[in-house]
């Protein structure tokens, strides 16, 4: 049986384990948030001490981090755990990090005779939960081919990106339209019932119309248009403002260094700056529309 190491069990990181061992995998997991290694426990995994103690003996390695700072310092720190995994291992990286930063990793893992591919994630808790993810995937084509068997018991659907970081630049483009979308859809909802409609009726409207996006059809922000969203849970879980900014940012660098206009990328990102400097970066991020709408509505 193909043994699993498993490090990162936030929002994402525990369903895809979860997914995992429900595919018959057997899975070593670490997080540095005790709970979060009990939980996947009680569903069928072996809890690891460390990171360096979920590695040993591992077939695959999948990590899945908040951003590039820990997916350096967890590959790359003083831990040293690239010098743990067994040679032959295969490391995914499914969290959303710089594309130079997933590089420099794959690039000291190769050093060390590891494969390495980047594959960041779309689809949300939601497509985490049942199984339907978008891996974007950026590495050899051969190794993708090793990981698809994993691969398949989380996601849907799988695309090879490129050579080793094209995953994050797809992933972060993606990202980019996504909070420039869950903005635009926010401000049509509050609009609308700004000026007398119900968000239900409205949402119903633009779903079937031109206006039709991911947002409004799957991940409604408006609280009570549509049920297990995180808008009609307070905005808890979910994909955290925080991680919307992150990914924002990671969009403006790379825009950067390749002069690239993203107009609304960045108006979104102050949008989004701004709605986490007020409080709401733990957040889910579809709570952008309590930045836009008015307190009455
Ligand atoms: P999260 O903050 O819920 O989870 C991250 C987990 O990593 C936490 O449990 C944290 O304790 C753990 N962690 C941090 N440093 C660690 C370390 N050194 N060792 C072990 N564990 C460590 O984040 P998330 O929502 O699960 O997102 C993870 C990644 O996936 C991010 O890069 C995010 O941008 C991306 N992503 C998230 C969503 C979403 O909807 N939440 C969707 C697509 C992609």
């Amino acid at each position: 049986m193909t043994r699993v190491a498993f490090i990162g069990l936030g929002n994402m990181g525990a369903p895809m384990a979860l997914n995992l061992i429900k595919g018959g995998f057997s899975l070593k997991v670490f997080d540095l948030v005790a709970e979060s290694v009990a939980q996947l426990v009680a569903g069928g995994a072996s809890a690891a001490k460390s990171a360096s103690d979920a590695v040993i003996d591992a077939d695959v390695v999948i990590t899945m981090l908040p951003a590039s700072k820990h997916v350096e310092g967890v590959y790359l720190g003083a831990e040293g755990l690239l010098a743990k995994i067994p040679s032959k291992a295969l490391i995914i990286d499914c969290s959303t990090i710089a594309a130079d930063s997933a590089r420099k990793v794959a690039r000291a893992a190769s050093e060390r005779g590891l494969a390495m591919i980047d594959a960041p994630v779309s689809g949300g808790t939601g497509g985490a939960l049942a199984g339907t993810l978008t891996f974007i995937v950026g590495g050899e084509a051969t190794d993708l081919e090793r990981a698809r068997p994993l691969l398949e018991k989380m996601g849907k659907n799988i695309f090879h990106a490129g050579a080793a970081g094209a995953g994050q630049v797809a992933k972060i483009a993606n990202n980019m339209l996504l909070g420039i979308t869950m903005a635009g859809t926010a401000e049509a909802l509050a609009l609308g019932v700004a000026n007398g409609l119900d968000p239900k009726v409205l949402s119903e409207i633009i779903a079937k119309s031109s206006g039709r996006n991911w947002a409004i059809e799957l991940y409604n922000p408006w609280p009570g248009v549509m049920e297990n969203v995180p808008s009609s849970k307070g905005y808890a879980g979910g994909f955290g403002v925080d991680l919307m900014l992150k990914d924002l940012g990671l969009a403006a660098e790379a825009a950067v260094s390749t002069q690239s206009v993203i107009a609304l990328g960045e108006l979104a990102r102050n949008l989004f700056a701004m709605h986490s400097s007020q409080g709401s970066g733990k957040l889910d991020f579809s709570s952008i529309v309590n930045l836009i709408k008015r307190d009455s509505q």
